[in-house]
């Protein structure tokens, strides 16, 4: 399947990416994951998008495209995608529009996750991160703790709290969110094939959408 999954940061778009992929084969394309995993790594594109990451800014739409644009040219995106986190503002997902239609793909469906500030911040606030840029797991020390406390339980690296994750850069990631993303739901509703989903748990928003797909 090829699906937009939208939604302010906290609203559960990787943990559906992830229980996605293991429907049909299709693979999660997380723009967040794909830089932090660069900034790990100290590479020329970390560089560039660290300091607005640290802020909990957008990077640059520019640099956004140029990985996109490579990523799903990757073989392995054939069978189909989840893009979780992109686009993120009007002209990314113009570009984005641009860009499938030159590739000849076309888009299954664009999903916007719909769920409470209050359970956003709650959720945001006891996320750890494996601080490991390749592994990334994700926990939560209220509902999902690692095994051994502090510890990556796939990698045995140290899982962290992310420098976004601070109180502080999480009401200005949820202001950049309303301000930059949340137009792309009027977007994406003009374009069709648009699905509102209004569901905490995880379970109920993989129900929705297979209920969408006919699947
Ligand atoms: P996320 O893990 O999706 O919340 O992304 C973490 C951070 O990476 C965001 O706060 C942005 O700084 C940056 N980022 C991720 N995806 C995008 C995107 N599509 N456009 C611009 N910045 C992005």
């Amino acid at each position: 399947m090829k699906l937009i999954l939208l939604g302010a940061p906290g609203a559960g778009k990787g943990t559906v990416a992830k229980l996605l992929t293991q429907m049909d084969g299709s693979v999660q394309i997380s723009t967040g994951d794909i830089l932090r995993g660069a900034v790990a790594a100290g590479t020329e594109l970390g560089k560039k998008a660290e300091a607005a990451m640290k802020r909990g800014d957008l990077v640059s739409d520019d640099l956004i495209m140029g990985i996109m644009e490579k990523r799903l040219q990757e073989p392995d995106c054939a069978k189909g995608f989840l893009l979780d986190g992109f686009p993120r503002t009007i002209p990314q997902a113009e570009a984005l529009k641009l860009l499938l239609a030159k590739l000849g793909i076309k888009l299954d469906m664009v999903v916007s996750i719909e769920v409470p500030r209050d359970v956003i911040l709650d959720r945001l606030s006891t996320r750890r991160t494996c601080s490991n840029g390749k592994c990334q797991a994700i926990y939560n020390v209220k509902s999902n703790p690692p095994k051994k406390e502090g510890i990556c339980d796939k990698c045995g690296s140290p899982v962290v709290q992310r420098e976004d994750e601070t109180e502080a850069a999480i009401s200005h990631r949820l202001e950049t969110y309303n301000q930059k993303t949340a137009p792309l739901i009027g977007f994406y509703e003009k374009e069709g094939m648009f699905v509102r989903v209004n569901a905490t748990s995880s379970d109920a928003v993989i129900a929705a959408i297979k209920n969408k797909l006919g699947k």
